[in-house]
């Protein structure tokens, strides 16, 4: 097997992996990076945005080569009911600037170019290799991993666990714990293949325009959960994921609901027609600040999803995993720069770093909200839509109803609904996102 010592070893070549390695690899150190997938991007999943900003502080020039469908310059955000979506738009051409801000990516594509990216500046990779045990020394420091190829372990002075929310290592070898199934939201995906013309004609579009529809409402039946549709070059990427732990409750499946999703009569005209090619079923960490383990000990860091570092708030799991990939790099980098040992005060500074950066600042403004949806989930995602939806019926419909009749039924609706409730569910949701 390789019988060098590495500065580091990499573990996953998704977002956090090939920040990591990237970072660390363009900075001189000796990198290796495992991927137990056949290539890298092969197992992994995302809806997908890609938010320019946190790759760019990793590689400058990345819109030149990577592999990118189309700049985001429209999001929806509907509230669904079984028959209607009370919706909120937000498009602006400031979107179609130079050095455009959120673009859609296709995971697959995206990850073998990223992992490229990391090679070129020095980092090993070897795919299909699995690291199944850490290895320590006499103190119990993380010194290597042993893999599933033939030969010994493989040393290094510190290993960067970057082996996603799936990832066995870290919690097999007792570093984190396993996620709760109330802290891990299964999310499904298909990919719909439709002609580039068609796509931007029905989402109004033009050239590599892009549009977001994120839905919540009736949909997930009461679950805590969100529906998500994204424009690609030559296809829509459609789905739905909600806490495993509601899953594990209710009678129904995430197929079902995606299901429901697409038949719904906002969603189907925008998919008639479509080829479907790919179906992928994925865990997205949803714990929040207060599920975050223990992120760094003697020779070990943990990044990204593994250390559930995703703001399911705002959706954004793939730019906290390649910031705390590059924060990780960077923190290692300095170590090895002093001279000083990778043990557990000095890679501290991977936290504070992490601490100082919007990463950790974000999770923590939102730290009561995973509760919050959970607990309030039939008030916010079944109740509310209903009534929100029956109110703009009401108050659309022309019907030869006095207005002043209709406002008076809207009220009494809510208050038939909620009652002193609604005072109260204003409160906690003001509480939980301050
Ligand atoms: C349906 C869905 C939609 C999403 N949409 C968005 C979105 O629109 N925007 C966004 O920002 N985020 C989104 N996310 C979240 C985003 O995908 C994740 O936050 C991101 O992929 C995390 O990156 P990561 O590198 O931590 O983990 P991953 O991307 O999961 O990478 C981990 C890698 O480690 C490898 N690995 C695991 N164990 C081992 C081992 N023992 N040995 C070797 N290799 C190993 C895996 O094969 C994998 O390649 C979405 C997620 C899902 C599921």
């Amino acid at each position: 097997m390789i019988d060098e010592k590495f500065d580091a070893i990499v573990i996953g070549a998704g977002m956090a992996g090939n920040a990591a390695a990237y970072t660390m690899a363009s900075r001189g150190l000796k990198v290796l990076q495992l991927e137990r997938g056949e290539y890298p991007g092969s197992k992994n999943v995302q809806g997908g945005i890609l938010y320019a900003d946190m790759l760019e502080k990793i590689v400058p020039d990345f819109r030149d080569e990577a592999p990118l469908e189309r700049r985001l310059i429209e999001q929806r955000f509907w509230f669904m009911t079984d028959k209607a979506h009370t919706g909120m738009h937000y498009r602006s051409d400031e979107f179609n600037e130079e050095r455009p801000n959120r673009y859609t990516i296709i995971r697959s594509q995206f990850d073998r170019w990223f992992a490229r990216q990391a090679q070129s500046k020095g980092a090993i990779l070897l795919c299909e290799t699995t690291a199944i045990e850490l290895i320590r020394d006499a103190y119990g420091k993380v010194v290597g991993v042993r893999t599933d190829r033939s030969g010994g372990p493989i040393h290094a002075d510190v290993v960067v666990l970057a082996e996603g929310v799936n990832g066995l290592l870290g919690t097999r070898s007792e570093l984190r714990p396993r996620p709760s199934a109330a802290h891990v939201a299964l999310a499904v995906k298909e990919m719909h293949f439709l002609p580039p013309e068609v796509i931007e004609a029905r989402f109004n579009l033009k050239g590599d325009e892009g549009a977001v529809i994120e839905a919540a409402g009736t949909i997930s039946e009461g679950m805590a959960g969100m529906g998500f549709i994204y424009t690609n070059k030559e296809s829509i990427s459609i789905g739905i994921g909600c806490l495993v732990s509601d899953f594990a409750e209710s009678e129904t499946s995430p197929a079902k609901l995606l299901d429901i999703f697409k038949k719904h009569p906002s969603v189907a005209p925008l998919i008639a027609g479509s080829e479907v090619k790919e179906y992928a079923a994925h865990l997205i960490p949803e714990g929040g600040y207060k599920a975050v383990p223990q992120l760094f000990g003697d020779g070990w860091v943990i990044c990204g999803d593994a250390g559930q570092l995703n703001n399911a708030v705002h959706r954004e799991g793939s730019n906290l995993a390649m910031t705390s990939g590059r924060l990780a790099g960077e923190a290692i980098f300095q170590i090895k720069s002093r001279r000083e040992t990778m043990n557990k005060a000095n890679l501290s500074l991977y936290k504070k770093m992490l601490d100082d950066s919007f990463v950790l600042k974000d999770l923590k403004k939102y730290k009561d909200m995973p509760e919050l949806l959970h607990t309030q989930a039939q008030n916010l995602f079944l109740t509310y839509p209903q009534l929100v939806s029956k109110a703009m019926e009401n108050f659309l419909r022309v019907d030869g109803k006095p207005k002043i009749d209709k406002e008076k039924d809207t009220f009494r609706n809510f208050r038939k609904a909620r009652g002193f409730g609604l005072i109260g569910d204003a409160f906690r949701i003001a509480r939980a996102w301050r």
